[in-house]
């Protein structure tokens, strides 16, 4: 019976694991003989859990960090920067954690570019972006995302000050990761949301009914920087798509045709802007 229940704990975790960073069940399950030999001595039930536990998250780490990398590369995909970069950064540290942040180099070089030409315009922007897609395999989902399979989409945060000072913040959203973070349509703007909503699409909301309304950050739309990335973004040659709400798309002046509306099967975009590239 212990045994079955062991079983089943390992399959949930390599589960949960996959779900969420595609490649740390494998790593999980690469790890588990070292980690009960190196162990095996150790009687006090808690000290060995922890060790374990540690032993797990150096291991994973040392493979995410040194492994992955490289054999990402040569399947054609390669991880964004996570630090010492100046103009691009992920929102959260935890995108990158779990393997969330890799794309194609066309999309990486994109990214650059548009990141340099928004800093000749507002010095010391930087782009934070939050979910991309995993290193391997074109198809494969980036749960819960189902469109970042291909390595040529990602999502980038807003640009915020501070609503107080107006100073000009960096990495940083109301929410942790971005998403329900949302900015919220006039009585007079087309809620989309709402239309979204009425024909039953009720994950289209959701996100921002999860999110504890307390927990969010006070944070004001920096719409001259947020307006100019997503100018420069639409205007670059290798940008498919971009999707925001429609009403922002009205409300920040921003006619491109790239620019479009995802569809209610989706999730709301007054957030976060979701970039595809060719
Ligand atoms: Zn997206």
């Amino acid at each position: 019976m212990i045994k079955l229940l062991r079983i089943v704990k390992s399959i949930i975790i390599f589960g949960v694991l996959t779900l969420f960073t595609q490649i740390g069940g494998l790593i999980y399950l690469l790890l588990k003989p070292i980690a009960g030999f190196i162990t095996r001595n150790i009687q006090h039930r808690r000290k060995k859990q922890s060790t374990k536990l540690a032993f797990y998250f150096a291991g994973y780490l040392l493979i995410i960090g040194l492994l992955v990398p490289p054999i990402a590369k040569k399947f054609g995909r390669e991880p964004l920067p996570v630090f010492g970069h100046q103009q691009i950064q992920p929102l959260n540290v935890w995108t990158c954690l779990l393997n969330r942040h890799y794309v194609r180099s066309t999309l990486r070089q994109t990214m650059v570019q548009v990141a340099k030409q928004l800093n000749q315009a507002h010095p010391g922007t930087v782009i934070a972006y939050m979910d991309a897609n995993f290193p391997f395999k074109k198809g494969y989902p980036l749960w819960p995302h189902l469109s970042h399979s291909d390595g040529k989409k990602i999502d980038i945060a807003f640009l915020y000050q501070d609503p107080k000072t107006g100073q000009k913040l960096s990495r940083t959203a109301r929410t942790l990761f971005g998403y329900a973070s949302y900015e919220t349509p006039k009585p007079h703007e087309y809620n989309i949301a709402r239309e979204c909503k009425k024909q039953g699409f009720r994950q289209y909301n959701l996100l921002g009914k999860l999110y504890p309304e307390w927990l969010k950050k006070r944070r004001k739309l920096d719409l001259a920087r947020t307006r100019t990335m997503v100018q420069l973004f639409a205007q670059h040659p290798q940008t498919q798509v971009l999707y925001i709400e429609p009403y922002l798309k009205q409300r920040w002046r921003v006619f491109y045709p790239k620019i479009r509306f995802h569809g209610c099967h989706s999730i709301r975009h007054d957030d976060h802007i979701h970039l595809g590239i060719w």
